[in-house]
Formats: structure tokens, sequence, C-alpha cells
């Protein structure tokens, strides 16, 4: 298993990092000045085959892997997060027909995601359910041809341009929740759209809630085995956690190239600010987290391909905590990293015109979504109650 990237990965990195500094690098300040969603982003994504990245070529797609995703994540989120997010939420959400849909699901779906023409939102979290995904309240029940959802869902990335949400709720039996997935169309009848939030970061995402007023949702829409919905939603958490690892390492990369050449250009005390060690030591250090960061995503990524390939629903040990540990690790990294190019920067650092508080608001939320980093530690934890040998070792 190569360390890092191997020269096709290379080469494709180039052909993303050109694309991203001449269609998303112009566009990201107004992206989130205005707090509109990147619509024309968007249709490049599509016009680029984006979405087709991880989409196997049976179904049109590309057959890459999360090497390439997180590539795309990285290069991405260097200009702009929140165009990124789009990726990451077209992606999240198909795993789980990846994982776990049927053929005929497979056939119907993943060609018309992989150009876009189908676009997915996932619908985990509720108001009162979180970290806590097993809590949720959202029912689903039994009727002839398909089930009846009731329910509220919160903070759903993508919900302005979905076409269907994939939905988790609870089947009831014999006083127990079998949590489900369901595929549920945007033109339901009694779904309902909320209200978009107004947030710190990210802020050309839109983060919408919605509300399921006994929505019929047709047989063939449900994912899996009823009662399979949470071993699906914790199987695509652990596959796409490394690629917010990714968006992390390119939000700290994108905010380290610009303090390295302003530190390289300010001139306090007679010299260029990079020459005072307060500074200079400062980005020795934001240099070494970013690429033992990246090391880490790369790892994780390349991990989750190989068991990918080996047709395995649940993950290996192994992956699951490199995950989790590539995401925790390169979410503190960026908020660090983000934090001190501010500082770097001074007073200037603090003002809007210069980009670099927008890098410090959108590197916040990556130690929240996708689990928050409280959660990455139980999972790693977890892993280590199991553990007779060293993992490391290899
Ligand atoms: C911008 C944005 C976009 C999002 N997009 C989506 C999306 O598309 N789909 C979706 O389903 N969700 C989405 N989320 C939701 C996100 O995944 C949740 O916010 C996250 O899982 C945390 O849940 P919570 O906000 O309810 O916090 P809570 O679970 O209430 O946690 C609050 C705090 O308590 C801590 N905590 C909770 N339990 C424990 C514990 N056992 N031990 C130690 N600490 C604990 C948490 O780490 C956190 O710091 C999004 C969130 C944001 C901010």
């Amino acid at each position: 298993m190569p360390l890092f990237l191997t020269d096709d990965e290379i080469s494709f990195q180039k052909k993303i990092r050109d694309f991203s500094k001449s269609v998303v690098q112009p566009r990201a300040k107004k992206i989130d000045q205005t707090g509109e969603f990147p619509a024309d982003i968007l249709e490049e994504f599509k016009k680029q085959g984006i979405f087709k990245t991880n989409i196997s070529k049976e179904y049109g797609g590309l057959e890459l892997g999360f090497v390439y995703l997180c590539i795309i994540m990285e290069e991405i989120s260097k200009f702009c997060a929140s165009s990124s997010l789009i990726l990451q939420v077209q992606e999240t959400a198909s795993q789980v027909i990846k994982i776990a849909g049927t053929p005929e699901q497979k056939k119907r779906f993943l060609p018309k995601i992989g150009t876009g023409e189908i676009m997915l939102a996932f619908a985990l979290t509720e108001p009162k359910s979180g970290s806590d995904a097993q809590s949720i309240r959202s029912t689903a029940k039994k009727v002839d041809g398909g089930y009846i959802l009731n329910g509220t869902k919160c903070f759903v990335s993508n919900g302005n341009v979905a076409d269907y949400f994939v939905t988790f709720a609870k089947v009831m039996e014999d006083g127990q929740g079998k949590i489900t997935c369901f595929l549920v169309p945007k033109n339901s009848q009694g779904l309902r759209m909320g209200i978009a939030r107004d947030k710190m970061g990210l802020r050309g995402s839109i983060t919408t809630e919605f509300f399921m007023k006994n929505v019929f949702v047709e047989e063939d829409l449900k994912i899996g085995k009823e009662g399979m919905g949470f071993l699906i939603a914790l199987s695509t958490l652990d596959r796409t956690r490394p690629m917010i690892g990714a968006q992390a390492v390119g939000i700290a990369g994108g905010a380290f190239d610009y303090a390295l050449k302003y530190a390289q250009k300010r001139i306090q005390f007679g010299k260029p600010i990079l020459h005072h060690e307060g500074v200079g030591f400062m980005l020795a250090d934001m240099i070494t987290k970013i690429e033992a960061s990246r090391l880490l995503v790369y790892k994780a990524a390349r991990l989750i391909d190989k068991e990918t390939k080996e047709g395995k629903i649940r993950f290996s040990k192994k992956a699951t905590m490199y995950s989790a540990m590539s995401k925790m690790f390169a979410s503190e990294t960026a908020n660090e990293v983000t934090s001190n190019a501010v500082q770097i920067l001074g007073g200037y650092g603090y003002m809007k015109d210069f980009i670099l508080e927008r890098y410090m608001r959108d590197a916040k939320v990556t130690q929240i979504y996708e689990g928050t980093n409280q959660i990455q530690r139980y999972v790693i934890m977890n892993v280590m109650k199991d553990l007779k040998n060293h993992l490391l070792e290899e």
C-alpha cells in the first residue's frame, strides 16, 4: 500500500487543483458574503463528472474511490469549503445505496446520481437526537405498498437542492423501534421544508430542516431491510469521515499558504515577520500538523478503498479507527492552523477584507459534523478496548 499518493493520483490532484483555482477560487469570497448556494459551482461539478468519482463503472461512474474523493475535497476546500460540502453530501447520501441498495435501486439511482440529475441529502439528525443517533423519534408505519413517515429532521445540508432525502426512521414492532433507511422524494405530499439556518461559517451551504406529516414512501424506496438503518448509517459515516478530514486539510492548507506569503513580506522590526521565531515557529508547527493530517487522511481513505473492494459493509476495526482518527486530528489541526493564521496577519487577519477570518469560521464545523470529535474519541476508545496487538505495527 503506497504511503502517500501514486503518480496517477498526483496528476488527478493537479487537474482538480487547476479547476479549483480557475472556477472555485474567484467565487469563494462572494459565496461567503452573500450566503447564497453556489448553483454555478454545482453545474461545474456536474460538467466535470465530479459526482461520478466513486460510482462503479457498471453504473456509468469512474470507480476511483475514496483517495480520489479526498483529493477533490482537499483541493476545493483550499478555496471554498461551502462548495466542497456539495460533493460531501452527495457522496454520504449515495453511500447508503452503494452499501445496501438492491441491484434495481442501484440501476435506477446511481447513474443519475453520477451525472447530478439526481441530488441527495442525508437526514439523520433530529432536534432531540444528534450524537445519540439511535434515539431518533421519526417513525415509519408499514402500510399497503410502503410506509407512512412522521417526524422532523434538522441540519440537513443540500436540503435546498435535494431531489431525495436519505431519511432514517423507526419502524415500531413489539415496542422496539427498528431504525430503517428510506429515500423520501422531495415533492412527497406531507413533506414541508423549514427555514435555512443562519450559520457562523459554510455560509454558501444551505442547512435546512424538514417536517414529515403522514408522508407515504413506496416500498421500493426503502434501502436495506427494516432494522438495518443504524448499521447503514454507521457504515456510511465510517467511509465518508476521511472526506471531512480532507476538507479540514484543505481549509488548513489554504489558510497556511496565505499566512506564509504574508509572513514572508510583512516587515516589522526591520525584517519579515517570518524571521521572528515567534512567527516562524508557529508556521513550522502549522505545516507539520497539516502534513501529519494529510498522511492520516489518505491512509484512512486507502484502507477504506481496500476494504470496499473486498465487499464488506462493516469495516475492520482498523479502518474504523483510522477513519475516526483522520477526521478528528485533521479537524483539530484546521481549527488551530486557521486561528494561528489569523494571528499571523495581526489586526488585518481580523478584517473581512482578508480571507482568513472565513477560513477560521469554516474550520469550526469540521469538529462537529459527521460525528463530533468527542464521538470520534469514543470510536477510537472502543476499538482500543478489543485491541490485542499494536494496530500501528505494519
Ligand atoms: C453545518 C452543519 C451541517 C450538518 N449537516 C448534516 C446533514 O447533512 N445531515 C445530518 O444528519 N446532520 C447534519 N448535521 C448535524 C451534525 O451531524 C450534528 O450537529 C452532530 O452530530 C452533533 O449533534 P448535535 O448537534 O445534536 O449535538 P449533541 O449530540 O447534542 O452534542 C452536544 C455536545 O455534547 C457532546 N456530547 C454528546 N454526547 C456525548 C458523549 N456521550 N460524551 C461526550 N460528549 C458528548 C458533543 O460532542 C457536543 O459537543 C450538520 C450540522 C452542522 C452544524
